[in-house]
């Protein structure tokens, strides 16, 4: 089936060629209101993720998911994988909160916040300007044979990007394996710990060869998220858009000329300077409309603002704008699928806040051990328990005991009278439970028990019992 001709740039991606061999982007370097905002939020980012592994609250790392050792902590609460209904519950908010602002916004959270794109455009791509400098310059020194000049450019560019990318596997690391360990195989040397050795070289690899070379196919090709816009964005959605009504006008867009009355002569206000793809950093033209290629990044509404400026023409022929807003000049409004969405985000917030402050720092489980029944012991029953204490804080407990509150027995250890605990570890362990026969409720009565660390009280927990269902 022939395709639309308007529509035909939706048949190819702007980073493939007709042969289908990659089409290297190189952006124009970005300026503007939009740009220096977002410098800002970016290294406000930068900072946070290189400075949380290294925080510590309460003796827990701010951030870890260290998913061989199953601790994760968030915002210094450790998780265990007893918790993991917490994790779950977190990260169908944030889907929905993404959702959500995607709705409202679009693919905003791709063009400021997502790590991709500010490592790529604010590192990366910066390091490339300073090295090899801006658009024109890269194409000519992508074209010219290797002379001295190019040779130095590009081994400097990738030793730099070698440093980058091996900084970015520690943190990385630090987040995974904790900031403890990296910090001492730092001091201890590579050869003491080669297992986390290869795999911060492993994490350099993937860090050099996405930002490297993959770029910005990451957003076009592997990220999931892009590929939702279609299905969350409506015409209500602000979003980085061309005012195609004003820049086409009656004729269309037109090449600027000098002493021209364009609004006479029926031309819009884009003069045609592609000025806007040259700087966007994958590589489409927005005034095709809303593509899932375009992460939102604002630098072509910085672009186009200045050449606006530069014709005496009004700025903003490109700018945060829903389809509605262009074509029927309403305003931005709060629909009703925002509304449904805000309201579970916070329904799903709440119930968060409450599991995080109900949830307990010691978790004791005590079952009976399958397959045993009850055994007599004179005027006692007795039942065969295992326990198992969860010590979730960063302090060891040195003396655990456990004392039967109703009904009224004894409980006896197998090993030693009390238990030690280390910090962020689990212990197990085997009990026996003596009760009167006279003071249960049948064959299966209710244990109420409590659990001590010294005299302090850290965990209640519950259990059942077994008896014979008669007492001849
Ligand atoms: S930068 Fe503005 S004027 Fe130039 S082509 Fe793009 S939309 Fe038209
Ligand atoms: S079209 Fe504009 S906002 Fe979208 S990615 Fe390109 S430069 Fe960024």
């Amino acid at each position: 089936m022939k395709s639309n001709p308007e529509e035909s740039f939706r048949d190819s991606i702007s980073t493939v060629d007709a042969d289908g061999k990659r089409a290297w982007v190189y952006p124009k370097k970005p300026s503007g209101k939009y740009f220096t905002r977002r410098k800002i939020v970016s290294y406000l980012l930068l900072t946070a993720l290189f400075a949380a592994p290294f925080i510590k609250v309460n003796g827990n790392q701010f951030l870890l998911f260290n998913v061989i050792d199953r601790k994760f902590n968030v915002f210094g609460f450790p998780f265990w994988p007893q918790d993991f209904y917490l994790v779950v519950i977190s990260m169908i908010i944030g889907v929905v909160f993404v959702s959500l602002f995607t709705v409202a916004f679009g693919r905003i959270f791709c063009g400021w916040i997502c790590p991709q794109t500010i490592f790529m455009e604010m590192v990366f791509r910066r390091i490339e300007y300073w090295i090899d400098g801006d658009r024109g310059a890269q194409m000519r020194l992508d074209r010219q044979e290797w002379n001295a000049e190019k040779i130095r450019k590009r081994v400097l560019k990738w030793f730099v990007f070698f440093i980058i990318s091996f900084l970015i596997a520690n943190i990385f690391l630090s987040y995974i394996q904790g900031s403890d360990k990296v910090l001492r195989m730092a001091k201890e040397g590579p050869f003491e710990h080669i297992g986390t050795f290869i795999a911060l070289l492993i994490f350099t690899g993937v860090f050099y060869f996405v930002f490297a070379w993959f770029r910005e196919q990451v957003c076009i090709i592997a990220c999931p998220y892009g590929r939702m816009q279609s299905v969350l964005l409506d015409d209500k959605s602000v979003v980085v858009a061309y005012d195609h009504v004003r820049g086409e006008g009656e004729k269309g867009r037109a090449k600027f000329r000098k002493n021209q009355n364009r609004a006479e002569e029926g031309y819009g206000d884009c003069i045609d300077c592609k000025q806007c793809v040259n700087v966007c950093p994958t590589g489409i033209d927005i005034r095709n409309g809303t593509q899932l290629e375009c992460v939102n990044c604002t630098a072509c509404i910085d672009e186009c603002n200045h050449i606006m400026s530069s014709v005496n023409l009004p700025e903003g022929l490109i700018r945060f704008a829903s389809e509605t807003e262009i074509t029927e000049n309403k305003k931005f409004k709060f629909t009703s699928r925002m509304k449904g969405y805000t309201a579970v985000l916070g329904i799903l917030t709440t119930l968060l806040i409450g599991m995080l402050f109900l949830r307990s720092d010691v978790e004791a489980k005590i079952l009976r051990l399958p397959g045993q029944l009850f055994e007599h012991k004179g005027e006692n029953i007795s039942n065969v328990f295992t326990y198992s204490i969860t010590n979730k804080t960063v302090k060891d407990f040195e003396n655990v005991t456990f004392k039967l509150i109703k009904p009224d027995g004894e409980i006896i250890l197998v090993g030693n009278d009390e238990v030690f605990v280390p910090k962020e570890e689990m212990v197990k362990g085997t009990m026996f439970i003596e009760i009167n026969k006279y003071l249960l409720e049948g064959d299966k009565t209710k244990l109420e028990i409590e659990v001590y660390n010294g005299d302090e009280l850290i965990d209640k927990t519950t259990t059942n019992f077994l008896g014979p269902r008669t007492f001849n």
